[in-house]
């Protein structure tokens, strides 16, 4: 038996970084190395099936019981590209509360005031990196914890449901699922290892779209622009300024939801605003995107038609409807839990996951946690023993 801290340490010495900028699938060549090697390691526990398919998709099944149902476990190879995932230096500290030195040399240390979360690992074993990348327990603790769960069913005789493994490129630029094949996959229901902090389950996640807001003004030499000249950037704001002040990511949580502006750009002739609309609740997404057409609709009335153009375009929405008719699947979860000695909240995502793209697809697919915190920074870190709890709970999933 391989354990799961050797197995995340050497998924992680694997460099998967996602490209948001390339066109192919995946984005980056080198997320199949990772692929390749996940591929081998399976073959060599028996699991007669893997394969990586022309995507770069990993699958491979775990033969069970066929009166039981057939579950699906999901996790990502790609790393975020906010964070380098170039040459990540993992180590395992003994922590016995207090900040942790990650990098003497560059003076970078992992505070108890900055994570109060540390506060929870008092005693464990952590890995952490040497402060100048990300870890990537996201979500290589879901891979090490999926291929440990699928060695323990393999090697203990315990009857148990069939297992379906789905490796995944390119979660973290919001692509995970756009080549999955949920057919051929073949599984009843589904979990992706994703999560956060030992306990929490996902199973609501945002309704989600983007909009683009065009602004056309008139250019003129400004010393004979006088009652001509259109400057389409103050329109612009003039636009920002009709949206509600609070809904913004900067004061919202929990179930708020909030219109986000990413990025503008503009001159006197053109001006462009880009936002995101996000709320978990549906009524309340359709009032924001209502909210921005009628905001656009007063520009228009008032400078003329034409002066504004919205396009709006919805992306993800709550995986909540989907999972309502199968709660049976949440209760499996959490009693799962419960049996490895975790407390089960109910938490609700403020974002989406490829588990809502393919819960829209036929395959409801809750999130799990993985015991990883700080994703997506330089500050990631996992205790061992959380991973070794989120193995048995997938091990408790499946039988
Ligand atoms: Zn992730």
């Amino acid at each position: 038996m391989t354990s799961v801290q050797d197995r995340f340490l050497k998924y992680v010495s694997f460099d998967t970084q996602s490209d948001e900028f390339s066109e192919t699938c995946p984005s980056t060549d080198k997320q199949k190395l990772l692929g390749a090697a996940l591929v081998e390691e399976m073959l060599d526990m028996g699991i007669a099936d893997a394969h990586m398919d022309e995507h770069g998709y990993i699958y491979g099944t775990v033969p069970g019981d066929p009166r039981l149902p057939t579950i699906g476990l999901i996790a990502h190879m790609d790393t975020a590209p906010d964070c380098s995932g170039t040459d990540i230096r993992a180590r395992v500290v003994e922590y016995r509360g207090g900040d942790v030195c990650l990098n003497e040399e560059k003076d970078i240390y992992l505070r108890e005031s900055d994570y109060p979360s540390l506060k929870n690992h008092h005693g464990k074993r952590l890995i952490v990196t040497d402060g100048t990348t990300l870890l990537g327990a996201d979500d290589k603790a879901g891979i090490a914890e999926i291929m440990t769960a699928a060695e323990i069913l393999m090697t203990r005789r315990m009857t148990h449901a069939t297992l379906k493994i789905g490796f995944t490129p390119d979660e973290e630029i919001g692509r995970g699922a756009d080549r999955f094949d949920v057919k051929g996959f073949g599984a009843d229901f589904a979990y992706t290892s994703d999560g956060g902090a030992i306990g929490e389950i996902e199973y609501e996640n945002f309704n989600a779209a983007g909009a683009k807001v065009e602004f056309f003004g008139l250019n003129i030499h400004p010393g004979s622009a006088k009652d001509k000249m259109v400057n389409s950037q103050y329109i612009a704001m003039e636009y920002q300024s009709l949206l509600p002040a609070a809904q913004k990511p900067e004061h919202t949580e929990g179930y708020e939801g909030f219109i986000h502006l990413t990025d503008m750009e503009g001159e006197v002739e053109k001006s462009v605003l880009r936002y995101i609309i996000r709320d978990h609740d549906i009524d309340k997404f359709l009032q924001k995107k209502a909210l921005m057409v009628a905001a656009a609709d007063f520009i228009n009335r008032k400078y003329g038609e034409g002066t504004c153009m919205l396009t709006l375009r919805d992306s993800y929405f709550n995986m909540k409807q989907c999972i309502e008719p199968v709660m049976h699947i949440v209760e499996r979860a959490k009693n799962a839990m419960r049996a490895a000695g975790m407390d089960p909240r109910e938490v609700p995502i403020r974002g989406g996951t490829d588990g809502a793209r393919l819960s829209y697809e036929g395959l409801p697919c809750p999130n799990l946690c993985t015991g990883g915190e700080n994703y997506h920074g330089r500050f990631e870190y996992i205790p061992v023993e959380d991973m070794e709890r989120c193995v048995e709970m997938l091990v408790n999933i499946l039988t």
